[in-house]
């Protein structure tokens, strides 16, 4: 339980009200700061502004999937007032009280170094990941559905990285019958991929892989689909680039060469934002739960 735990929220999207409802489930003091569009109530929770006096009772921050921008302005669909994340509040917050975000522009790392405030990025954690592949393999099928002509069974399909996102989507296609082929540098994944029943290749092969590739989901953050790739893929495939922009696809050149190719950033929270908010709030109210646990522990040596 969150009993006694003051948390506060600035800014978000639906994925927040997901972890808003599961610190209110679990009885939080919540305070909601940039929510005054809001319609909804929720046990133990009220709206309040960036104020000293809430600041300064805080166990836990909570910001948006997106954390700040490089300004420090925190995006919120629930308010029609710009919200600045400064200096002048990080300093109010008690020094153990732990700052949780999607992931941090370089704003928010610094002013976290500064202030010795615990960052935590719950994108950069690998449960998070994995559970976020899920959402993200259904967006990326759905794109591969609406732009092609073919089905996904017995369709060559062609997917590069076997991280997280990789991982479930080749399995996820293989099991959908499409014929798998997976590209990936390290040993341990080239036999993982070959242990799983796929075709592996060594990402250096990948020029002799396209020539006959329905569609090709890339998602290594780099350039990986250069010119010279595209130049040997058929007029027909399709391309669909998962990895953070800017993507590792060449897209003038693929546009240039009349091969449809799109970068598709944000899926879970575009697919399903509800189960997006779902994986959040169950391990960011998780990691409260085992800070607060550590806080009374020290408290009382
Ligand atoms: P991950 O687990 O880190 O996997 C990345 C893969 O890329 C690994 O297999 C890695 O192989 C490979 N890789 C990295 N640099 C490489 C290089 N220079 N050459 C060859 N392979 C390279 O990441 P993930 O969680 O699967 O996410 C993949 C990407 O998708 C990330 O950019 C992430 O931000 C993005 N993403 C997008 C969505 C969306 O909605 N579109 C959702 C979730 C994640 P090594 O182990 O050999 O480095």
């Amino acid at each position: 339980m969150l009993t006694g735990v003051n948390v506060a929220f600035i800014g978000g999207d639906a994925r927040q009200i997901e972890v808003i409802k599961k610190c209110s489930e679990l009885d939080a003091n919540i305070s909601l700061i940039g929510f005054n569009q809001l319609q909804s109530e929720y046990a133990g929770a009220s709206k309040a502004s960036l104020s000293e006096d809430v600041l300064q009772r805080l166990d836990a921050l909570i910001l948006p999937i997106v954390g700040t921008s490089e300004e420090g302005k925190v995006e919120s669909i629930f308010s029609d007032k710009p919200i600045i994340f400064r200096e002048e509040h990080i300093k109010n917050l008690p020094d153990d009280c732990v700052i949780y975000t999607g992931m941090a522009k370089n704003y928010l790392k610094e002013l976290c170094s500064r202030h010795a405030k615990k960052l935590v990025q719950l994108l950069e954690r690998d449960d998070v990941a994995i559970y976020n592949s899920i959402p993200t393999v259904e967006g990326a099928i759905m794109m591969a559905i609406q732009n092609t002509d073919v089905t996904l069974h017995g369709a060559n399909v062609v997917i590069l990285g076997l991280g997280r996102v990789g991982m479930s989507l080749a399995r996820s296609l293989s099991a959908m019958g499409a014929h798998v082929r997976v590209g990936a540098r390290k040993p341990a994944d080239l036999a993982r991929i070959y242990e799983m029943g796929l075709v592996p290749f060594h990402m250096n092969q990948l020029r002799y892989h396209v020539d006959d590739c329905d569609i090709l989901f890339n998602t290594i953050p780099k350039m990986v689909v250069t010119s010279h790739i595209i130049a040997k893929m058929p007029h027909h495939t399709f391309i669909l680039d998962l990895a953070s922009k800017p993507g590792g696809v060449d897209f003038r050149f693929a546009d240039k060469r009349g091969i449809k190719a799109k970068l598709a950033p944000g899926l879970p929270g575009i697919v399903a934002p509800k189960t997006a908010g779902v994986i959040i709030a169950n391990v960011v109210t998780q990691l409260m739960m085992e800070q607060f646990e550590e806080n009374q522990e020290g408290s009382s040596i």
